[in-house]
């Protein structure tokens, strides 16, 4: 088995088994690097096929929470928990009470909060452990819900509208066609925004009913999830995989903007590039869909929704700040989000 060798270790300054006799548990903390802060990333409950894939993936995943957090200004690292077991039939409030105790005695250096596999009711039980922990809801600001996907998808808004206006001079959404790949928590509240500037949508899901819900709700144009990637449109808003920018698909890509809310869009490093050659303009998806985190943050913080919104707008001074330099640098958007995200955290080369 490989760590310290694994491409996604990348120098983490510490990562820590966590176990459980009593409840079973078996969990990895990873705290990539809290130069900005302490380290911020959710808790993954997955039933990985082995304990090496369950490494790969906090490594991966904590040191991605690191360029995140930097490019969005907030004063955190990066960091992330997995709990390898299946959240379908393995939870109970004893193993994330255990998850607690593990978090408490990293000192605050990691906070936890939800991810794929855990909720809402599995922070509260955390949080009987411990006070690091992000997701937690007092109730008190009547705008906040619990769930950070209104803000990405805010956040994708913002960041689509800055990369419109990169390439055709102005913001102004009004008849632009987007093409929404993927209608779930975040998708379509994207598709509320855009639909309420004035844009066309182009939508598709697996599940029949979002796309009906979208069709009614929006008037957008249903296509198949083979069709999504290729049609004629001026952007396309990836919200449901990753990896979707590939060698396969790459070449059919008709929009000359992407921006979506997916994560790792680019199955490769090369694809930012080929898009660049292609003279299409690529937001990177970390940097625009980084508004769930904020308003972690700004919740943990006990600050209103107003404060998360105007944080989450700065969103679109550095995404221009991205595209001027890859104009400047002749280099790909997503080349220079991670050099200008090295640069704000202080990676050492
Ligand atoms: P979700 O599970 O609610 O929605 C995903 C949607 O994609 C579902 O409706 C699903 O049916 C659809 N889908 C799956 N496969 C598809 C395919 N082949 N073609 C078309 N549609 C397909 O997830 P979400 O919370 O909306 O997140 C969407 C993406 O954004 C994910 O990649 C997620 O990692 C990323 N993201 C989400 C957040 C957040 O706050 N929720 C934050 C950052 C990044």
């Amino acid at each position: 088995m490989s760590i310290f060798s694994d491409p996604a270790f990348d120098n983490h300054e510490q990562v820590v088994f966590a176990s459980d006799r009593e409840t079973g548990l078996k969990a990895i903390i990873a705290v990539h690097n809290t130069h900005l802060g302490p380290s911020l990333g959710g808790c993954r409950m997955w039933p990985y096929a082995s304990e090496q894939d369950a490494i790969h993936d906090v490594l991966r995943l904590s040191r991605g929470m690191t360029y995140k957090s930097a490019l969005v200004n907030l004063p955190l690292g990066g960091g992330k928990s997995v709990i390898i077991g299946d959240p379908r039939t393995q939870k109970t409030p004893e193993l994330f009470r255990a998850v607690g105790r593990a978090v408490e005695r990293l000192n605050g250096r990691y906070i936890v909060a939800e991810d794929v596999g855990t909720s809402p009711a599995d922070m509260a039980e955390i949080a009987r452990q411990t006070h690091h922990v992000g997701g937690i809801n007092d109730g008190k600001d009547p705008a906040r819900t619990g769930d950070p996907s209104p803000f990405t998808a805010y956040g994708v808004f913002i960041g689509l509208k800055e990369a419109v206006k990169h390439k055709t001079g102005n913001d102004d959404l009004k008849d632009m066609r987007v093409a929404v790949q993927g209608l779930g928590n975040v998708g379509f509240h994207l598709c509320e925004l855009l639909h309420n500037a004035g844009a066309e949508l182009i939508v598709a899901d697996i599940n029949a009913s979002a796309v009906d819900r979208a069709v009614d709700r929006f008037g957008a144009k249903a296509v198949s999830v083979d069709e999504i990637l290729s049609v004629n449109a001026d952007v396309l808003a990836p919200c449901a995989l990753g990896g979707i920018i590939n060698d396969t698909s790459i070449a059919s890509l008709k929009a000359g903007i992407i921006a979506g809310a997916a994560n790792n869009q680019l199955e490769a490093d090369r694809h930012g590039d080929i898009l660049r050659e292609m003279g299409v303009l690529y937001a990177p998806d970390y940097v625009i869909n980084a508004g769930g985190v904020v308003e972690v943050h700004y919740c943990r913080e006990g600050r209103p929704v107003s404060e998360t919104n105007r944080h989450i707008e700065g969103i679109g001074a550095t995404v221009r700040e991205i595209f001027e330099r890859a104009d400047r640098e002749n280099k790909s958007t997503s080349f220079i989000a991670d050099r200008l995200a090295e640069e704000r955290f202080g990676k050492k080369a």
